[in-house]
């Protein structure tokens, strides 16, 4: 059975584990490998490894970086297939799905090949006579990402690209439930030129996590999964004096107006709710359905559902594949099980999935239910697989106020042809991201991502301008070349003449 190891100063590196973890193919429910699980001396020896890369890789030319990024990218570009293969035989999620992922990271390594003028300070010249002053953003030092199985290429590629160009080194620790795609990359890296040590990935659970949290030479972290571990982390992290952005879980919710174009609500609908069966931070979650669009949705919905072909990943003909794990599908399962006994109307119930050929795959078909209220926990908590819950509201004032009354506040989208209210709805929703007849509103990677509420513990969101801040520090010079006209000693504070 292989191992997965971890990547430390340039190759992989197997430790003596003590602990390892299962690798699944959530396909067929059968063990595909182990992952090694890191002692917080494995932590150690990836963080040494970073920062002994790191004086050299921060001096590095804007020239050098950039090339490096550039060659990534045409690896990247080259392998993305291979990589997707990777993410769907041990994530679950179908091949289509995988390769838009791997798209959608590739981005964030485009906008990092623009670091030349994404690091560029500014100048002032004659604040006071004869004195220049000029602001430089350099990087931060050793910093790590910790991401969850979700997203195993795009979500660590949120982090690493930009906080590699902007010359910081980087320590991984990715979800140890499908641990092999941060490996592929590491190597992709490598052959691009990057030298070793600036980048490394240790794999593990809590015991990896919490060394990286105290670790005196960790000068930062990303972090992106669920709520009461991004807390944690933001809370660990900042009182060991490092700067922190933690991302958290998400409930989002989709407005259908009476006034939307319903096929195509119903089409976002279940796209968005059902695609990677559920477990993206921006899936669907809530349809609240206002006045009378519940009645004319709801029958487009069912129809839909009945026609998706759920199976395994790698079967091109799939449209949603099966959850990560067995626990995970139990914990699912019996979230619908709540619900039923809650009282919520179970529409479509997808508990019994006869998958032919995957009897022993980790599958749930869609689930939909209506009649859901706020007071039931089908509502309440991030169910993270392919449950759709309809809340039905009166007036757009009462589906506003569910959004404003849930914790989270990821993502939002609101369905309408009333580009007033749309316009409405964007300026007065506290919600990180908004998708106007939009259903995953997912910025580019030139634009930044990120929550409000519980969705995001710290001040800033990934990628874009806000990730470059966040793996650089500035710092402000005020110059003067020596004039023997300013001599003398004078105790006054420094004004401008
Ligand atoms: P998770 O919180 O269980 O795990 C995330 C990471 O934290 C993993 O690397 C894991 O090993 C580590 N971890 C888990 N438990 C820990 C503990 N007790 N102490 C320290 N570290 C721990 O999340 P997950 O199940 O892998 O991913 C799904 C969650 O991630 C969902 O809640 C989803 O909404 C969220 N998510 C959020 C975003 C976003 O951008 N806001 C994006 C993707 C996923």
């Amino acid at each position: 059975m292989r191992t997965i190891e971890h990547w430390i100063a340039g190759k992989s590196t197997p430790r003596a584990a003590e602990r390892s973890g299962d690798v699944y193919n959530p396909a067929t429910g059968e063990i595909t490998g182990k992952v090694a699980f890191a002692t917080p001396a494995d932590v150690d020896a990836a963080v040494a490894a970073a920062a002994a890369a790191l004086p050299a890789w921060r001096d590095a030319s804007l020239a050098k970086r950039t090339r490096v990024l550039f060659a990534f990218r045409e690896l990247l570009e080259r392998h993305k297939v291979e990589l997707a293969r990777i993410v769907t035989s041990e994530h679950g999620k179908v091949a289509s799905d995988a390769l838009g992922e791997v798209n959608r990271g590739l981005e964030v390594v485009e906008f990092a090949c623009g670091i030349a003028q994404l690091q560029k300070g500014e100048y002032s010249e004659n604040v006071s006579s004869d004195v220049d002053s000029y602001s430089l953003r350099q990087p931060v030092g050793v910093v790590a990402g910790i991401t969850p199985f979700n997203f195993p290429a795009m979500v660590p590629m949120w982090m690493y690209p930009i906080a590699i160009a902007c010359g910081n080194t980087f320590v991984l620790k990715p979800s140890e439930r499908d641990p092999s795609a941060a490996n592929f990359c590491a190597e992709l890296l490598q052959q691009a030129g990057l030298p070793d040590g600036v980048f490394n990935v240790v794999h593990g659970d809590k015991v990896a996590v919490d060394r990286l949290l105290v670790h005196p030479d960790i000068a930062a972290i990303s972090f992106v999964g669920s709520t009461p571990i991004a807390k944690y982390i933001y809370e660990t992290g900042t009182a060991h004096g490092k700067r922190v952005q933690a991302l958290g879980g998400a409930k989002n919710h989709m407005l259908v107006l009476p006034d939307a174009d319903m096929e195509l609500a119903a089409d976002a609908a279940i796209g968005a709710a059902y695609g990677s069966a559920g477990e993206r931070c921006m899936a669907i979650s809530v349809l609240v359905t206002v006045g009378d669009a519940a009645d004319r949705l709801i029958p487009m919905l069912r129809s839909r559902i009945a026609a998706l072909k759920v199976g395994p990943g790698q079967d091109p003909s799939s449209e949603m594949g099966p959850l990560v794990t067995r626990a995970h599908l139990d914990k699912v399962r019996g979230y619908v099980d709540a619900g039923v006994a809650e009282g919520a109307l179970l529409l479509e119930d997808g508990r019994d999935p006869r998958i032919p050929g995957a009897e022993k795959g980790f599958f749930l078909r869609p689930c939909l239910f209506d009649r859901v209220t706020p007071a039931m926990t089908v509502y309440k908590e991030e169910i993270f697989g392919p449950v759709l819950v309809v809340v039905r509201a009166k007036t757009y004032d009462e589906a506003l106020a569910l959004v404003h009354d849930n914790p989270y506040a990821n993502g939002v989208a609101i369905f309408t042809n009333d580009g007033g209210l749309a316009r409405k709805f964007q300026h007065e929703v506290r919600v990180g991201m908004i998708g106007v007849n939009v259903p995953i509103p997912v910025p580019m990677a030139y634009y930044s991502f990120g929550g409000w509420k519980a969705s995001l513990f710290g001040d800033t969101h990934v990628h874009g301008r806000e990730g470059v801040h966040f793996y650089t520090r500035g710092k402000v010079v005020t110059a003067r070349w020596p004039d023997p006209r300013f001599r003398g000693v004078d105790l006054g504070f420094p004004q401008n003449r």
